[in-house]
């Protein structure tokens, strides 16, 4: 693999072909209305493209593409075997074009390239190699009936599903989506975010280039209110898979209760608890990987381990070591390969981010570093890594989801105040806890309500496992063989075989 220097992203990105319009029926194609809107670095504020902006016409026309391929079988009718070697050409597109998707991710959202290159790109192509790989060893039923009767309870695809996805991993979150759906043989219409639609409408190109039909994976930019809103209330949309917030995953049920009833996947909002206990033999370890966590993808993570719940006896030990790894956090150059905090997404998100160290102070924590700007000059948004200590949970910034690199240690007396506070809270997507005593990690991992529990470890996954949250988190699960569920329906056909009945 080519290693690149900080100079040599640049040199890339000064030469980089940006594709800007939407992708529809397999056309590269602007907006009906003509309107677009500027996809603007965060990195230093300069324009990348004008993107098409989507609306409702660009929605019926992506959704009647998306049911014409649907339909006539190009995709839905094709063997198992055969997507399978589709989506894993596909996935060899995409190593193939690992710099061009990478640079393109981390201009478009700040994250550093050595993240985008080792994480996001790599993630994605294993996604479409994985569910490809599945797709033609997964068998369907007979149903243990009477001898007078086969009856067979068989998977078909929903058939046209949106999916709609957030800015902080843009191509992976499509790609849990659009990777499964296209397996069971869905036509799929994705929205990216608007502040970073360029990845996905490069997916698209490469998915045609792969063998993908036309009208198979369609590509809509717009704004949510406009574009998702659509999507949500469209009648001929009968899946909608949404990753995001919590307040705009429940506008898409109130769309799918106005339209279709049409099915819902929701992938969404956390305030993840991560408790250190005494009993854990390496206290360092435990909270310089709890930094790291929390540091990670600037904090713009669903699963950022942001409530750090840790006992009061090595709140000292354990805070000196965050302080310690907050360091190797300071905001740097994007295209910097050693650069680990890049850039938040856009201005309005680092203004948000940073009113919560006004919460913090009024809410009486104290902030023990960070909480400010930095590298203003340079004409992008960034943020130094923030720390905040001695939180209660009932506090704003332990109860509600900052989305930015701001970690707080919040300090209990035992592990039953522990899970008490743990379970606090709206959401339940991700946890984890720090203990050598096999008894009290089952304790925890049986009493916290949360869709992901880490034992001594933090973000460790790999696409076998199911990924998605209890309570306001959400509905259903991404990854894993679970996930292919969503996209399909079951039907029985129940063959009398006793003569007449
Ligand atoms: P967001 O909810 O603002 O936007 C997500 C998507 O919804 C975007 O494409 C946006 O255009 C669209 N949208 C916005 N308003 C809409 C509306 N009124 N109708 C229809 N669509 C609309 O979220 P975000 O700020 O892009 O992302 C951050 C959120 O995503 C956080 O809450 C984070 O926790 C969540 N997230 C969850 C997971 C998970 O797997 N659980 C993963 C990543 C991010």
């Amino acid at each position: 693999m080519t290693v690149h220097s900080k100079q040599d992203w640049h040199a890339k990105a000064e030469s980089l072909r940006i594709s800007h319009r939407m992708v529809i029926g397999g056309n590269s194609v602007d907006a009906a209305s003509g309107e677009t809107f500027a996809s603007i670095s965060p990195i230093d504020g300069r324009m990348l493209a004008q993107v098409a902006c989507g609306g409702l016409e660009d929605v019926n026309r992506a959704a009647s593409a998306a049911r014409r391929a649907f339909e006539d079988g190009r995709w839905a009718a094709r063997p198992p075997a055969e997507r399978k070697l589709v989506l894993r050409r596909f996935a060899d597109l995409i190593r193939a074009h690992r710099d061009e998707l990478a640079l393109l991710e981390t201009l478009d959202m700040g994250k550093p390239i050595s993240d985008s290159t080792s994480i996001d790109v790599r993630a994605v192509s294993n996604c479409f190699d994985w569910y490809g790989e599945a797709i033609d060893k997964i068998y369907d039923e007979i149903a243990p009936t009477a001898a007078s009767a086969v009856a067979m309870v068989t998977k078909e695809p929903l058939g046209v599903v949106a999916a709609v996805v957030p800015w902080n991993f843009p191509m992976l979150m499509a790609a849990w989506k659009v990777a499964p759906a296209l397996a069971t043989g869905n036509s799929v219409i994705l929205k990216p975010a608007e502040q970073s639609p360029l990845s996905a409408i490069r997916l698209a190109e490469l998915a045609l280039e792969a063998g993908i039909p036309e009208g198979v994976f369609n590509v809509v930019t717009g704004s949510g209110p406009e574009v998702g809103r659509a999507l949500g209330l469209h009648m001929d949309v009968d899946g909608l898979f949404f990753t995001g917030s919590t307040q705009v995953g429940k506008y898409f049920m109130e769309y799918s209760a106005q339209s279709n009833l049409k099915r819902l996947g929701l992938e969404l909002g956390g305030k993840s608890p991560n408790i250190i206990l005494s009993s854990y033999p390496d206290t360092e370890h435990a909270a310089s990987t709890s930094a790291h966590s929390a540091f990670f993808n600037q904090g713009e993570m669903c699963t950022c381990p942001s409530r750090l719940i840790v006992e009061r006896s090595i709140q000292d030990e354990v805070v000196e070591t965050l302080l310690n790894v907050s360091r190797e956090y300071l905001p740097a150059d994007p295209l910097d390969p050693a650069t680990r905090m890049g850039a938040i997404v856009d201005a309005r998100h680092a203004t948000r981010v940073l009113e919560f160290a006004d919460h913090a102070r009024a809410d009486g924590a104290e902030v023990i570093t960070g909480g400010k700007r930095a590298l203003e000059e340079t004409g992008g948004s960034y943020i130094e890594p923030t720390i905040f200590n001695n939180a209660t949970n009932d506090m704003r910034i332990a109860q509600e989801e900052i989305f930015g690199p701001m970690l707080t240690v919040i300090p209990v007396d035992s592990l039953d105040e522990a899970i008490t506070v743990a379970n606090d809270s709206c959401y339940g997507l991700a946890s984890a806890v720090w203990t050598d005593d096999l008894a009290t990690a089952h304790k925890v991992s049986k009493s916290i309500r949360a869709g992901l529990v880490y034992v001594n470890c933090y973000d460790c996954d790999d696409m076998t496992t199911p990924f998605g949250g209890f309570k306001e988190s959400g509905i259903g699960r991404d990854k894993s063989l679970h996930a292919l569920d969503k996209y399909v329906e079951l039907k029985t056909t129940w063959i009398n075989i006793s003569g007449r009945s």
